[in-house]
């Protein structure tokens, strides 16, 4: 045998091997075995020199030391910890708390670097229950029929009358409440069918509906209120009769919610005639959605005990407690004017408003804990409402957009038929479908009991994202039609409130840039928390024990990755292990590769970063972005599955989990060519990219597949836009164009004769509405078909006519009334502002009587 084939041989013995063991995460005792047992056999039967045998004996020499526990803990564990405890970065408490909040789901598979797929697989397909799909058929259908985005949005700026009343009586507010509460207790899949439906029709109506079942009052009382909190609320919430919001936002403290400067001080007051200890308030917010029409406010605020009525703390921190608006002091009632999508939202303040202490939200032991209370809240809040109505508009958009497409025609032909709007509408077809999978997907888990912290952040960051960018196309597919203002546009209003989605519970740059990522690390790691954890605690040396555990399963774990990562990278991970063997399992396997990928550069970045990486906002982007494309690509592979596998779907899947692998390729492309450790990137570089950047993004003709599915007429095309409200009845956009597009389909058999009449010049007009005529006349269609034609024509011109306008239907006099001015921006405020619409409330009662509960509306409304 030559030594070429011997060499060869123990190569594939030592390099196999180790990547075998290293792959399979072999336990360590049983991979030291294996490779003791080869080093053996190779210095009795191999050829090698002395000094190649000292090499490997040496490197095997680590091996042994980790299995030896006392010497590896003392040697290497404690000194490692000393050092890890320096490095630790500095950590508020409210920083932990947001970290810490939720549970692991998901995410925690696709950070290990070997995803389980069962785990996935198995996970139920969330179903509406009779009763939901009652309500999604009947009062939500009705209320969708009710609503008139032009009367809402230009003339009124409110919802009528009606449509309030009607959303209260059936109970649109108490999705959450439960039912012996008088509330709907509805799924959370339930909850995010519902506000996409009602965001595909008219989005004033789905934040209306949407914050009051999402992070406010009666989340925080089913969670952390007492009992006799939530007989008091819960009943009068349920029925409408209460009208919630919550007021965390002020002047100082936006993003950095936490800095408010809103404040409690515990002291003695007077309430209801008798001296009691309670808390003078001093709040000064904006933005706040309801508060208009408010008459309970969900108030965050600093709580202060400066005499130490109630114990020996000075202070408390951030406190939630609600406030019934006709409390002395109270201001509610101006309005903000968001992107004029006339929702109710504005300022509210207080000033010295005296409250009992049990207002505190779970009574005076919850002082302090509100912080950690929203965190928790929002682990599940900010799955559901707005990623549900950014995937409803969206649903809405890919069904205009599909059938208006189809029905204007340019150069002869309907303009989805050119491979640069169809590119757009492409776009728009995927991104509906991922919002719709990750947004179906994860309320599926909720309702199993998870609070996915991390897979939330995600959601809200990239759903209202791909919901920008989904208007964005649909405007520029329509044209001039979505550019032009009147109720004829059905576009332009959900191009406008896409900020909004991206401002609200946690502006998208900052989810990106420090939420998804930071927030992934720490929670979905499977280490780093335990070494965090080992490293505070107290117990010095239970401390090092678990470190030392934590520390030497996280070296494996590294190595495993690194193996992983290099050898799916070298084999396409084709021979990765699926659980399912279906048209979609090499995007199973491409999802392995990318999860050790990005296992094995997530550890490598907090290794040499450490806490610098909280402000190396880029490259944790770039980490978080990746982490993303995976989840929602999984979530694209299990919504395929719980829809029943449909063969008509699978270029709408193929197109969506290419464009998300190919941009996870590509993040990490960048965060290697950004990382500042450049020995080590290029250490990373050769583990995750052996080949080159090898994925692409979905080919054009994959393209022009999920084009012919939305411009036609089918079972994929329906269930894309699934919750959308595409009734037919006038009035309704979505109906109107299924109807045409139905149409044009029924038609094209005729259009075609006619455009062959043309051609054989039996036909003189270049327009169709003549060439009906010609066509009739010359009996090359009868009179019959003529009429069918001709109603066809008529209903195509009425969809692509826009509004105009007299001059002076311009003037809106009074419909908003000038601003009182600049807002207080440093403290909160020592004097009243008197402003006309302002609403101080003149008595402190209790509780106040519920004829006084009538919605406030300003002039604007
Ligand atoms: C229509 C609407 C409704 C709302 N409803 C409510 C409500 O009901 N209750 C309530 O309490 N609040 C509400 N808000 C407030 C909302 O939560 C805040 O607007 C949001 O938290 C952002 O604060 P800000 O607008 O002051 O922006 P800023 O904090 O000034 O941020 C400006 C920009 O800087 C970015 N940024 C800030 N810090 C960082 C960082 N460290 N890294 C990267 N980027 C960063 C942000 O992402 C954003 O893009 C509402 C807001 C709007 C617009």
């Amino acid at each position: 045998m030559s030594s070429f084939v011997v060499g060869s041989f123990w190569f594939l013995v030592f390099a196999g091997g180790g990547i075998y063991l290293a792959y399979n995460r072999v336990n360590l005792l049983a991979s030291t075995i294996a490779v003791g047992a080869a080093l053996i056999a190779y210095s009795l039967f191999g050829s090698a020199s002395v000094f190649w045998l000292l090499v490997l004996w040496l490197a095997f020499v680590p091996l042994i030391i980790a299995n030896m526990d006392d010497f590896r803990r003392e040697k290497i564990s404690r000194p490692a910890l000393a050092t890890y405890r320096k490095m630790l970065p500095s950590m508020s408490d409210t920083e932990r708390e947001a970290l810490e909040a939720g549970s692991v789901w998901w995410d925690g598979e696709l950070f290990s670097g070997m995803p389980d797929w069962d785990k996935l697989i198995s996970f139920p397909a969330p179903q509406l229950s009779d009763e939901e799909q009652a309500f999604m058929d009947g009062p939500c259908e009705e209320l969708c029929r009710m609503l008139d985005d032009w009367d809402i949005s230009h003339q009124r700026a409110d919802m009528p009358a009606e449509v309030w009343a009607f959303i209260k009586k059936h109970r649109f507010f108490a999705m959450i409440i439960p039912k012996h509460y008088g509330g709907l207790e509805f799924s959370a899949y339930a909850n995010a069918m519902v506000i996409s439906k009602l965001a595909s029709r008219n989005t004033t109506a789905s934040s209306t509906v949407g914050v009051p079942n999402s992070l406010g009052p009666a989340e925080l009382l089913l969670h952390y209120g007492t009992d006799e909190q939530k007989d008091r609320y819960l009943p009068s919430l349920a029925s409408g009769d209460e009208i919630p919001c919550f007021a965390l936002t002020s002047p100082q403290a936006g993003s950095d919610a936490a800095a408010l400067i809103d404040s409690g001080v515990v002291c003695k007051g007077t309430w209801n005639g008798k001296k009691i200890i309670g808390i003078r308030l001093n709040w000064n917010k904006r933005y706040i959605t309801l508060a208009p029409v408010a008459t309970v406010l969900g108030l965050a605020f600093k709580l202060y005990d400066p005499e130490h009525l109630i114990g020996d703390k000075d202070e408390y921190g951030i406190t939630a407690a609600l406030i019934p608006t006709d409390t002395d002091g109270v201001t509610v009632g101006r309005r903000h004017n968001p992107l004029s999508i006339p929702f109710q939202n504005g300022p509210t303040s207080g000033e010295d408003v005296f409250v009992p202490l049990d207002y505190i939200i779970g009574g005076q032991e919850m002082a302090g804990k509100g912080w950690k209370m929203l965190v928790e809240l929002l682990s599940v809040g900010r799955a559901i409402t707005l990623p549900s109505s950014a995937a409803g508009g969206s649903q809405a958009a890919a069904w205009a957009s599909g059938a208006y497409t189809t029905l204007r025609k340019q150069f002869g032909l309907p303009i989805a038929r050119f491979d640069g709007v169809g590119e757009a509408l492409a776009r728009i077809g995927g991104h509906t479908y991922i919002m719709n999978a990750a947004v179906s997907v994860t309320s599926g888990a909720i309702d199993q009991g998870e609070k996915p912290a991390v897979p939330s952040a995600i959601l809200k960051y990239h759903c209202t994202e791909l919901g920008r960018k989904v208007a964005n196309d649909t405007m520029d597919v329509h044209g001039g039609k979505a550019v032009m203002m009147g109720p004829k546009n059905y576009v332009a209003r959900g191009y406008m409130a896409t900020p909004i989605a991206i401002t609200v519970e946690g502006a998208n740059i900052l989810t990106r840039s420090l939420i998804i990522f930071g927030q992934g690390a720490m929670r979905c790691h499977p280490f780093v928390l335990r070494e965090l954890h080992a490293a505070q605690n107290e117990n010095e040396e239970r401390g090092l024990t678990e470190f030392d555990d934590a520390l030497f399963s996280h070296v494996g774990y590294a190595i495993s990755n690194a193996a992983r990562a290099f050898f799916l990278a070298l084999t396409h991970a084709k021979f990765s292990n699926v659980p399912l063997n279906t048209p979609t399992r090499r995007y199973y396997q491409n999802i392995n590769r990318y999860s050790a990928a990005f296992a094995l550069a997530s550890d490598f970045a907090m290794l040499t970063l450490g806490g610098k990486l909280k402000i190396k906002e880029l490259l944790s982007a770039r980490l978080g972005d990746i982490l993303s494309s995976m989840y929602l690509a999984s979530t694209v592979l299990k919504h395929f599955e719980n829809q029943g596998r449909r063969a008509a779907d699978l270029p709408l899947v193929e197109w969506s989990v290419r464009t998300l692998m190919y941009h996870a390729q590509e993040q990490l492309h960048s965060f290697l060519q950004n990382f500042p450790n450049r020995p080590v990137a290029t250490i990373l570089r050769f583990f995750i990219f052996p080949r080159g950047r090898t994925y692409s993004a979905p080919s054009d003709e994959l393209g022009r597949k999920v084009v012919n599915l939305m411009t036609h007429s089918g079972e994929a095309r329906d269930r894309l836009s699934q919750q959308a409200y595409t009734t037919l009845e006038p009035g309704n956009p979505l109906g109107l164009l299924q109807e045409a597009l139905l149409l044009s389909e029924e038609m094209a058999p005729m259009e075609q004769k006619l455009r062959q009449a043309h051609k054989e010049r039996l036909l003189a007009s270049e327009y169709f509405g003549q060439q009906i005529d010609e066509a009739q006349d010359a009996e090359i269609i009868s009179k019959a078909e003529a009429g069918r034609l001709r109603d066809y024509h008529q209903k195509v011109l009425d969809l692509l006519a826009v509004d105009d306008f007299a001059p002076e239907d311009f003037g809106r006099s009074g419909a908003v009334e000038a601003p009182s001015g600049a807002q207080p921006q440093a403290d909160p405020p020592k004097t009243k502002r008197k402003t006309k619409n302002k609403i101080v409330r003149k008595k402190a009662t209790a509780s106040k009587s519920s004829k006084k509960k009538k919605v406030r509306k300003t002039k604007a409304s």
